[in-house]
């Protein structure tokens, strides 16, 4: 899950890194009353989940309420790069003497923290990487032992920082490395890390992504996803706790188990049809859970026909066509749905299907006949018998 500049800074205040107060806002009336708080000169930042802000006109200096107003106007509503700006940031602008790098990920190769240290901030530190690799130290940490400040000390001198910033240097790392342990993030990057003319150490801009998986250790951050640029059906299944992931084609797919249904997509792909989502039904799931997968896969508006590809193993077949004839009742869908139900149960499934009579419902006894017919039906063709 990647953060936003303004909320991974947070987190950055939260273990001791020095950031500058500011203030998220969504219009351009907050940003300038934002700035006049703040004092000017203010920096006016887009926050959108992608980096080269400043490169695309999506970071300013303003140093007076016009320019303030000019700037918000000009960078909320923007593009950058597929994103639309939503949020500005704004921030009292920092006096800049240096620009550093530092990050903390995990290497999973060498199976250990990695953290990476340059004095050539501010640029694109892969350009970095690639054209003076010298420039850019890479550091292992023993992951039982953490980062030492006297080891987060010695990254910065053979980094080549000031003299007289090593030891800010060495505590922004180890406060670095505590945000990406502590917090479960699989990245914690600082670029730049700033020295100021009076020399202090504070990170002008972050780049955090955090463990998904590890969210609920940390109930604070659980309401740091960027939700208002989210899908909202992904929205929505995200709260039901469904697997759901919206693709650009028009057939609709429910598969049980992460394996059926990358293996229904491939089917589905390869019978010339192209995907709107796809939904996992995962283990065990009964008729309620059906229903609500229906629910969410009708959702999208560009959803032609429906495949439901069940291989029934935990997950028995009969409740799985109970699911399908409760949604239908309740939910009346008008696209022609292709049931394909296999495994346990499998025989009992489809004669409720059979005896229910459900209007514009297609069985198919293979995955790939199951995969033609609806590759046929949205494209509008008839297919043969119903169920
Ligand atoms: P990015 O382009 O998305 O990485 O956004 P950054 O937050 O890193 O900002 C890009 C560049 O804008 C920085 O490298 C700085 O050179 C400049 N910048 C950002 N904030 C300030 C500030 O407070 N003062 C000054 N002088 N420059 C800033
Ligand atoms: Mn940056």
């Amino acid at each position: 899950m990647d953060l936003l500049e303004y909320q991974g800074k947070q987190l950055f205040a939260r273990h001791g890194l020095k950031v500058s107060d500011g203030k998220a806002v969504t219009s351009v009336e907050d940003a300038v009353a934002a700035a006049n708080e703040v004092g000017y000169p203010v920096v006016v930042k887009a926050q959108v989940l992608i980096g080269g802000r400043g490169k695309a006109g999506g970071v300013k200096l303003a140093a007076d309420e016009a320019q303030a107003r000019e700037h918000a106007g000009n960078i909320l509503g923007m593009d950058i790069k597929g994103h639309l700006v939503r949020t500005v940031w704004i921030e009292h602008a920092s006096d800049i003497a240096s620009e550093y790098y530092a990050s903390v990920l995990l290497d999973r190769q060498a199976l250990q923290p990695l953290v990476m240290f340059s004095v050539e901030g501010g640029v694109d530190i892969e350009e970095v990487a690639e054209k003076t690799p010298e420039k850019l130290i890479r550091h292992h940490v023993d992951a039982l032992a953490g980062l030492s400040r006297e080891e987060a000390a010695k990254i910065a001198t053979d980094g080549g920082a000031d003299a007289d910033v090593i030891d800010g240097v060495a505590d922004a790392l180890v406060a670095l490395y505590e945000v990406w342990l502590e917090e479960d993030a699989t990245l914690a990057e600082i670029n730049p890390l700033i020295i100021t003319p009076d020399r202090q150490v504070k990170a002008l801009d972050s780049k955090v992504s955090l463990d998904g998986n590890a969210l609920y250790r940390h109930p604070d951050n659980q309401g740091l996803s960027d939700r208002e640029n989210e899908d909202p059906i992904e929205r929505r299944a995200k709260d039901e706790g469904v697997q759901y992931v919206k693709l650009d084609g028009d057939i609709g797919i429910l598969g049980n188990g992460a394996g059926l249904v990358m293996s229904t997509l491939d089917v589905v792909a390869q019978a010339g049809g192209s995907p709107a989502n796809f939904l996992d039904a995962g283990g065990g799931s009964d008729a309620e859970k059906i229903k609500q997968a229906v629910d969410l896969l009708l959702a999208n508006d560009a959803v032609k026909a429906v495949l439901f590809n069940i291989f029934g193993g935990i997950t028995r077949c009969d409740e799985v066509a109970k699911g399908l004839i409760a949604a239908f009742e309740s939910i009346k869908p008008s696209v022609p749905f292709v049931v394909r139900l296999d495994g346990t149960n499998d025989v009992a499934g489809r004669k409720l299907l059979q005896e229910a009579a459900l209007p514009n419902v297609h069985a198919a006894k293979t995955m790939n006949e199951a995969a033609e017919m609806v590759v046929a039906l949205a494209a509008g063709k008839p297919v043969g018998a119903p169920a």
